[in-house]
């Protein structure tokens, strides 16, 4: 398997080296050249499989460069129970016979990011052995609130390794800034930006492309790589769960080999229903991909119209972790359904740069829509399901992942369609106590979360996790905040790099 760019046809390489880059030199993201298809064999093998022997079974389709031992370090290291306070890793839990909630967020960081980022650490360090030379890697993270700290966590303290995030200074929860800035380790740094992510997301873009950057890096030893859903070792790792709630479903008797189950995904950089599309490519058994926005509903406009216009308000939600304008791998599924063509997606990216504005053709649009979903919720709408769902189900989900109820509520009505279904469920509602209180009817307080965290849990009795009661006693290491145009300069600084 190799990998290309979505912005030129002539960029091939290993997946050590795609992992090891983060982005193609001429800014796209590599994309793997095919899908490897999952046979009825393959899903009974994998029915009888844990999740670290499914994670191997399905990466080493991808990751040929590794051998298959490898593979199994790493899978063994991410995915057990010193990492994941779930036994089987992301446990299926039943709201009712035909719908499940995917539960994503039993890592140390308490979101569905780490799903990957507890693997791709070590991904990263196998890949840079055979690609690197001995040189180090400084990963940049351009985060909006949960990404920051799983990458931190996944990285802290990693061999030959720096780590520096970016967070929107006023666009994460509290719980969220608290987690990054308490952050332990010897080889991370963690600055807020004056900006939202997007600024975030497209500064570290720029650092990535600039020549001068990777020239400095370079006589120093250093090489830039990335710890967002731009790199393809973070969006691999997310195929796993999808395939392995199929054979879960089926272990319990609640779907036969080959039956469709739909997928609704809360998203916002699009690289966790991409991850689902990808299932879907080698074989998993999909009805239909249902793509949940918040208030920024550039998404749920795009799969609607095939018109993607970033020109719009951007709005800070109860959901932070999708508030985003402009959503990387969506270039990635362009690349897909275009059958490859990468001068279209070179075309859409430079309008996008250009007038933040682009248009599909109809055979993508047509394409998109034989797949795809879409529906957005605002908060007022986000905070009545956190209740409903409660209330019907006795289950308390997060604001993110209510996002994704509602909006498969609103699929249902409109289809009718009774498949079973599969949603993301991609945070822990203690992550958000403060709206989550709200949304139940109860005050909260605005300045102290880890009363709200206590509140919650006396109101539901639902464990609070460990890892989040454990951040209260410590000691805040990162105040810092700066411009998003002097992003570069921070990096420089941060690397005691001489810039000038
Ligand atoms: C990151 C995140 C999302 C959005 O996922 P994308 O892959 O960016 O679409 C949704 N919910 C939570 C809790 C997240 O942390």
């Amino acid at each position: 398997m190799m990998y290309n760019s979505t912005r030129s046809s002539d960029v091939l390489v290993t997946s050590a080296q795609a992992i090891t880059r983060g982005i193609a030199g001429d800014g796209g993201l590599f994309v793997p050249d095919s899908f490897p298809p999952l046979t009825r064999f393959d899903f009974m093998e994998l029915q009888k499989k844990d999740y670290a022997s499914r994670a191997a079974f399905i990466l080493s389709k991808y990751l040929t460069d590794f051998s298959y031992d490898e593979i199994v370090e790493c899978t063994a290291l991410a995915y057990n129970n010193n990492s994941f306070v779930s036994e089987s890793v992301a446990p299926l839990c039943p709201l009712d016979d035909r719908l499940y909630m995917l539960e994503l967020w039993h890592g140390p960081t308490c979101a569905f990011k780490d799903m990957a980022l507890q693997i791709m650490p070590h991904l990263m360090c196998k890949s840079a052995t055979k690609t690197l030379n001995g040189k180090s890697i400084v990963i940049l993270v351009a985060t909006s609130g949960d990404t920051g700290k799983a990458a931190l966590e996944g990285f802290k303290d990693a061999d030959k390794t720096r780590i520096i995030v970016f967070y929107p200074e006023d666009g994460v929860s509290p719980m969220q800034k608290l987690q990054m800035t308490t952050q332990e380790g010897v080889n991370v740094a963690v600055y807020g930006i004056r900006g939202n992510f997007d600024d975030a997301q497209s500064g570290v873009k720029a650092i990535f492309t600039d020549t001068d950057v990777s020239k400095q890096l370079d006589s120093n030893d250093m090489v830039l790589s990335s710890a967002n859903s731009i790199n393809i070792g973070r969006l691999l790792p997310q195929i796993i769960y999808y395939i392995s709630a199929y054979c879960d479903l089926i272990n319990k008797g609640k779907i036969k080999q080959g039956d469709s189950i739909n997928i609704v995904v809360p998203t916002g950089n699009f690289g966790n229903i991409l991850a689902a599309y990808y299932a879907l490519k080698m074989g998993l058994p999909v009805n239909r991909l249902i793509c949940a926005s918040n208030r920024n509903r550039v998404l749920t406009d795009f799969i609607n119209s095939g018109v993607y216009d970033k020109n719009r308000s951007f709005y800070t939600t109860s959901s932070p972790s999708m508030d985003i304008l402009v959503s990387s791998n969506l270039e990635r599924l362009l690349y897909h359904l275009s059958d490859n063509d990468s001068s279209e997606i070179r075309r859409l990216m430079e309008q996008l740069n250009k007038n933040g504005c682009y248009c599909v053709s109809d055979s993508v649009k047509s394409r998109i829509n034989s797949l795809f979903e879409a529906g957005s919720c605002d908060d007022n709408e986000t905070a009545m399901t956190i209740n409903d769902v409660y209330k019907q189900y006795g289950y308390l989900c997060d604001p993110h992942t209510a996002v994704a109820v509602n909006v498969y509520k609103q699929y249902l009505n409109k289809s009718g369609d009774s498949s079973a279904t599969v949603i993301a469920s991609t945070a822990s509602p203690y992550k958000f106590s403060y709206s989550v209180l709200q949304a139940l009817g109860e005050k909260a307080s605005k300045t102290d979360d880890f009363e709200n965290m206590e509140k919650l849990h006396q109101l539901t009795g639902c464990e609070i996790p460990k890892t989040l009661k454990a951040i209260s006693g410590k000691p805040i290491r990162f105040t810092d905040v700066c411009n998003a145009v002097d992003m570069k300069n921070v990096v420089f600084k941060t690397l005691n790099i001489d810039g000038q």
